[in-house]
């Protein structure tokens, strides 16, 4: 359902649409679905999305602003069903991006995948973080330290917390039947970010771009399963 959501709405992502409308379309399908959006409410979070344009990181208000041609949107959303959590977060270019722009998606999925590829039966936690970070800073980039992966399940963020950094071979043992949000947060310059006075919006310090990718996935007995996507 999360997948099916942020599908649709990465078919809206064009210049001059806004957040807004991004937003109502996604609060609308869980109404459909009867479900309910995770993030509405949690902790007075007052969207359906997460909408985090350009040099906003994470955690952004949706608004009637239009998106523009070269904008990037990162579009983060969760709902729970029948007592589950979903969340996965996408990072969808406006119009024709530039290259560095470009690159910047493209690293920042490929240390999702990177991070997802690492999550194995009796691995630990960290060579996650390790195989995200690797990725991220091979190019260039760099990863926030300040926001972090999470437990999911019967609630939105449980134990333990994924961060996108740090040494292999460290922290709690991966077992078959967990469940974790793995999502990296890469910015083009430095890693440093900022919350604007809303209380929520995270920006780069340096007002660089930043991209998010994220999914839910299940440790299984010989790899793990992505459960927010469409599987195509
Ligand atoms: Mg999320
Ligand atoms: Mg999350």
């Amino acid at each position: 359902m999360v997948a099916e959501v942020l599908q649709m709405l990465r078919e809206r992502v064009r210049p001059g649409v806004t957040t807004l409308e991004l937003d109502q379309l996604a609060e609308k399908q869980c109404v459909k679905w009867k479900a309910r959006p995770a993030f509405k409410g949690y902790g007075g979070f007052p969207f359906t999305i997460c909408a985090s344009p350009n040099d906003r990181v994470v955690h952004g208000f949706a608004n009637q602003d239009r998106l523009q041609d070269g904008d990037i949107i990162s579009i983060d959303f969760g709902l729970i069903f029948d007592g589950f959590y979903g969340d996965s977060a996408i990072t969808v270019p406006v119009g024709q991006i530039d290259s560095k722009t470009e690159q910047l998606l493209r690293v920042t999925k490929e240390s999702l995948d990177c991070g997802i590829a690492a999550a194995l039966p009796d691995g630990h936690l960290s060579d996650i973080s390790n195989a995200v970070q690797t990725r991220a800073e091979r190019d260039g980039f760099s990863v926030v330290r300040e926001f972090v992966g999470h437990g999911i399940g019967r609630q939105l963020h449980e134990d333990p917390q994924v961060p996108n950094y740090g040494l292999p071979g460290r922290g709690s043992r991966l077992k078959e039947g967990m469940t974790m949000a793995i999502e990296p947060m890469v910015n083009v310059g430095l890693p440093g970010v900022k919350v604007l006075e809303d209380g929520w919006t995270a920006v780069t310090v340096d007002g660089q771009f930043s991209a998010h990718f994220e999914h839910t996935i299940a440790i299984t007995d010989n790899g793990s399963e992505i459960l927010t996507s469409l599987g195509n």
